[in-house]
């Protein structure tokens, strides 16, 4: 072991979560971070479960506003409806992608199909638009199938992007990927892009990312300039790998909103507050959040 070099830190960040409260279940939340508003686009991750549900309306969103970003939803077990004011109701189902793109503005509810009982255990997170689209029209995919990819003791699911020469059918707007890793007893080798950034969220069991030992919904942090990395399992386990292209800009987030500036946000408050029509409505028997304000906001 050679002595620490304080002028080049670790090659992993390592990260833990932060417990939040989200429609009254807890969550871990690793992104953002202080130090890491952005990986690539990728600007929220919240870990959920797994839990077992035993009554109704123990997940239940109700309608909720957003700009300026996709939301991607990723389940492993459970079912949740969503429903938006593009019309759209869909359940996702576990292996499935649910990918909203808020652009100028949507709303959407997330509520537990009534009856279902159970596991349920899932990753939300968001991705922020960049220019080019942030205020254009907003959009709905669900992909029910994507593409897989075997590595040497792992197996990959592409949900957006490309990872390790495969593609996943999932629009994006920046050159961004995610892809959730099975990963079996041993050692893997992971290619990567030298010009992303890379985050690796531990979903089930621990891991070592090139040695850095992670687990319990930490996120190992990588910075740009890596083609391949090393994952190490004494047992199986389950994460989520993300990466970027560094973000175009800093970002401005307050709630559920992502955008380049603080009047951007409080006018899209104002809006939702003042139900003006700029996000629509959604067909939910559960009636619409109300949006907080920004402290220190005219
Ligand atoms: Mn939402």
């Amino acid at each position: 072991m050679g002595a620490t070099n304080f002028d080049s830190p670790a090659d992993v960040e390592r990260f833990d979560p932060r417990t939040k409260d989200v429609g009254g279940i807890p969550v871990r939340r690793t992104l953002p971070r202080r130090t890491h508003r952005t990986v690539g686009a990728w600007c929220f991750a919240d870990h959920m479960g797994p839990m077992v549900l035993t009554g109704d309306h123990q997940f239940d969103v109700a309608p909720h506003p957003h700009i300026g970003l996709q939301t991607v939803t990723w389940l492993r077990a459970g079912e949740v409806l969503h429903r938006d004011s593009l019309g759209t109701e869909q359940p996702v189902r576990a292996g499935e992608c649910n990918l909203m793109t808020a652009g100028w503005g949507v709303s959407h509810s997330e509520e537990q199909p009534v009856g279902e009982r159970g596991d349920v255990h899932g990753l939300q997170l968001w991705v922020a638009q960049p220019d080019t689209t942030r205020n254009g029209e907003p959009a709905f995919e669900h992909h029910a199938a994507l593409p897989k990819v075997e590595l040497e003791h792992a197996d990959a699911t592409v949900i957006v992007g490309a990872f390790a020469g495969t593609t996943s059918p999932a629009r994006r707007d920046t050159d961004h990927f995610g892809a959730e890793l099975t990963v079996r007893t041993g050692r893997t080798t992971l290619p990567l892009d030298g010009s992303h950034e890379h985050a690796l969220i531990v979903l089930e069991g621990a891991i070592a990312l090139d040695g850095v030992p992670l687990a319990d919904s930490q996120l190992g942090y990588v910075r740009p300039g890596r083609t391949a990395m090393t994952i190490e399992a004494r047992d199986p386990a389950v994460v989520m790998l993300l990466g970027g292209t560094p973000f175009e800009a800093r970002i401005e987030m307050f709630w559920n909103y992502v955008a380049r500036t603080t009047d951007e946000i409080d006018a899209a408050i104002a809006s939702w507050n003042a139900d003006d029509g700029r996000f629509g409505t959604v067909a939910s028997p559960l009636p619409r959040l109300v949006s907080p304000t920004r402290i220190g906001a005219g």
